[in-house]
């Protein structure tokens, strides 16, 4: 480990959001003796209940300054914190990754612009600022497409699936009249992200691409490295997550979520968006991967080495959603770990996650047969 940014206790990491990718952080941040600290305006959040908490507002300046005190350096969980605090945490500490890419990732438009300029293939698209411009946009983009708010969406909230010009007002009011794009509708064969880290000097390593399942907008299986992925493919996933990465100046971890049009030579990829941190789809490197994303994206906005990430054996993550598995049952699968996040149970939320690792792709197939078989 470097020396930049230790102090007498071992570095101090601030964390703008305390939910359970704070949580995993702080977990991380344990075996390199990094300590975090979050800022959470809830008193119960995940991630409070690991490591030190302020509790406020994310505009709240006094709640800012109590986070940034004493740190070596502030980053992020979620995107939506308010790019005016991370700006005015990053006049007192150094905050990565830089505010400017929470600036982009906020809004879909800046995110798909960004896309454009660095030549990252995309689904076609088109801004809308009012009802009347969805029906001329559907007959550029084809139907049917689905209206995306620009801002504030996740888990695919703020969407609707426009089939036809008579989907208009209701699409438009199901996202509450804001700003907003009209995608494409793209038949993908599968959903495949790339989680990346960038060193402070610019190097960058990739983990290998992860196959996503996502029910009701909501992610419930990532595999990886994702089956059957040319190396062609790969490299073009990767030169896009590099592209953004150092357009940006980015330090830490991000995500590339990519839908996978084709099969085998005719395999093209298009970007959908980038999560500017740690990311859902990277959580199997816990138990995957010589050192997690977590581990990474501290080493990365502490200016440490970076962990290695080529994943040795086959991985997998279950999302639990609404309630956790009973762990008795979990414990029954060979090589499935539970980790939970100590959140209350709640329809759609996540509140925990189930990594299963195994020494090949068959193995991994038939452990992960057993735990739908054994916990459902
Ligand atoms: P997003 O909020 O953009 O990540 O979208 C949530 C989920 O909706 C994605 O993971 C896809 O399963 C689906 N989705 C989003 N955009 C499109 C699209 N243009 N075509 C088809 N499915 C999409």
């Amino acid at each position: 480990m470097g020396t930049e940014g230790v102090g007498a206790d071992g570095p101090l990491v601030g964390i703008l959001g305390g939910g359970q990718l704070a949580r995993l952080l702080a977990q991380a941040g344990e075996k390199l003796g990094v300590r975090c600290r979050v800022l959470d305006p809830n008193p119960e959040c995940s991630a409070g209940r690991v490591c030190e908490q302020v509790v406020g507002a994310y505009d709240d300046a006094d709640a800012l300054g109590r986070l940034a005190d004493g740190c070596d350096v502030v980053t992020y969980e979620f995107e939506n914190v308010p790019v005016e605090s991370a700006e005015w945490v990053a006049q007192r500490v150094p905050v990565h990754p830089t505010p400017g890419a929470l600036r982009v990732a906020q809004d879909r438009l800046n995110e798909r612009e960004l896309f454009a300029q660095l030549g990252v293939a995309m689904p076609g698209f088109v801004p809308i600022d009012s009802e009347h411009q969805i029906a001329p946009a559907l007959t550029r983009v084809g139907e049917p497409a689905l209206l995306k708010a620009r801002r504030l969406g996740y888990d695919g909230k703020g969407q609707f699936l426009v089939s036809g010009a008579h989907d208009a007002p209701a699409a438009w009011r199901a996202i509450g009249g804001a700003p907003a794009i009209l995608d494409a509708f793209v038949p993908f064969e599968r959903e495949l992200s790339v989680v990346a880290v960038r060193a402070r000097d610019g190097e960058c390593r990739f983990y290998p691409p992860a196959q996503n399942v996502h029910r009701g907008g909501i992610l419930r299986l990532t595999r990886a490295p994702a089956p059957g992925v040319p190396a062609g493919l790969r490299e073009r996933a990767e030169s896009a997550a590099r592209a953004i990465m150092d357009h940006l100046g980015y330090v830490g971890v991000m995500a590339v979520e990519f839908f996978q049009t084709g099969e085998g030579a005719d395999a093209t990829l298009l970007a959908n968006e980038i999560a500017p941190r740690v990311h859902n789809t990277g959580h199997w490197t816990i138990e995957g991967a010589p050192a997690s994303q977590f581990e990474n994206h501290l080493r990365a906005v502490l200016g440490m080495e970076l962990g290695e990430t080529a994943g040795s054996v086959a991985s997998a993550m279950v999302n639990a959603i609404g309630e956790l598995p009973d762990p008795v049952r979990v414990a029954s699968v060979p090589g499935a770990v539970l980790h939970d996040y100590e959140k209350a149970p709640r329809p759609g939320r996540k509140v925990g996650h189930v990594t299963i690792t195994a020494c090949s792709p068959a193995e991994l197939s038939a452990r992960l047969e057993h735990y739908t078989r054994v916990v459902g």
